[in-house]
């Protein structure tokens, strides 16, 4: 059997692994089918797609886009999309300068409650362009304001916290207009960790089919077996193609492997079984 991980990261947005590092660690860890999908940005795939070349791996293009709904952050994966479409880098472009503005907003926001130079402690921690939460936990870890990235997010980094900052992303109808200009296949990433109420996910995959979406994270690095169990028949229920990632971002967080997914729940459709996806990848 196919061993498939749709979703990972890199250091072009807040993994630890390098492009070519991490296509080499998916390989020697088994997966056939690699999914890269960083952050609001497409810089590590050539990077990426010349590792694989090497390598008896084949790898998605894709990316993870940073989506506002209903005042809430949702991720939207886009899988196979082209990396050289100019609608979806220009969108993306829209958002790493939404980060930039919010880094200097955290970075403010920080220094206010006793935290000086913040933007330039997180800066050096970012090896692309995007530049994330994650950077700043790993500045506010250096300097000892708490004992792990986990911390971090607890104390500073999150809703009603010193260093948390509201900001717009994109729409849910952009978001998916720019995955599909790039003709790939836009995926609700782990659905469980919203914490929707049964009603507000049946209204959030509603919206998202209406704007062309067609497939749902059932199972992930971060759901429960229940999760996984509870999203597979939110997939059924609603006809979508079901798909699986580690969301991996590096040996730091040992809990989270490469490959190492459970199986899909019975009856999903897997997301390689749909019409578009590239062919010769399914298998
Ligand atoms: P950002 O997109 O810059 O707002 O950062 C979000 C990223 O921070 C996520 O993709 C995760 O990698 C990481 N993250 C979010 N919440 C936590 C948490 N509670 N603990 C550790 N990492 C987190
Ligand atoms: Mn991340
Ligand atoms: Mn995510
Ligand atoms: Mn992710």
């Amino acid at each position: 059997m196919c061993c498939y991980d749709l979703h990972s990261h890199s250091t072009a947005s807040d993994g630890t692994l390098d492009p070519a590092g991490l296509v080499e660690k998916a390989h020697s860890a088994g997966v056939d089918v690699l999914a890269l999908t960083d952050h609001d940005t497409l810089d590590g795939l050539a990077e990426a797609a010349q590792a694989v070349s090497e390598l008896d791996l084949s790898l998605i293009p894709g990316v993870e886009i940073s989506v506002t709904w209903q005042a809430m952050t949702i991720h939207v994966l886009g899988l196979n999309v082209d990396p050289l479409n100019q609608a979806l880098s220009d969108g993306l472009q829209e958002l790493q300068k939404v980060r930039d503005w919010r880094a200097g907003e955290i970075s403010r926001k920080l220094a206010n409650k006793g935290i000086p130079g913040a933007l330039e402690g997180a800066d050096r921690f970012r090896k692309g362009k995007i530049l994330s939460r994650t950077h700043f936990a790993y500045f506010l870890v250096e300097a000892g304001y708490a004992a792990s990235v986990r911390d971090v997010f607890k104390r500073f980094l999150v809703k009603g916290k010193p260093g948390y900052v509201h900001n717009e992303w994109v729409s849910m109808q952009r978001a998916l207009g720019w995955i599909r200009q790039a003709g790939g296949l836009p995926v609700i990433a782990h659905p469980a960790r919203y914490r929707l109420t049964r009603s507000k996910l049946k209204r959030l995959v509603g919206e998202f089919r209406e704007a062309g979406g067609v497939g749902l994270e059932v199972v992930s690095g971060s759901h429960s077996r229940d999760e996984t169990l509870h999203m597979g028949a939110v997939c059924r229920e609603h006809r979508l193609f079901a798909s699986c990632g580690s969301d991996y971002h590096g040996p730091e967080k040992p809990w989270v492997e490469l490959g190492r997914l459970r199986r899909l729940p019975d009856a999903c459709i897997p997301i390689w079984e749909a019409e578009s996806w590239p062919p010769g990848l399914a298998v």
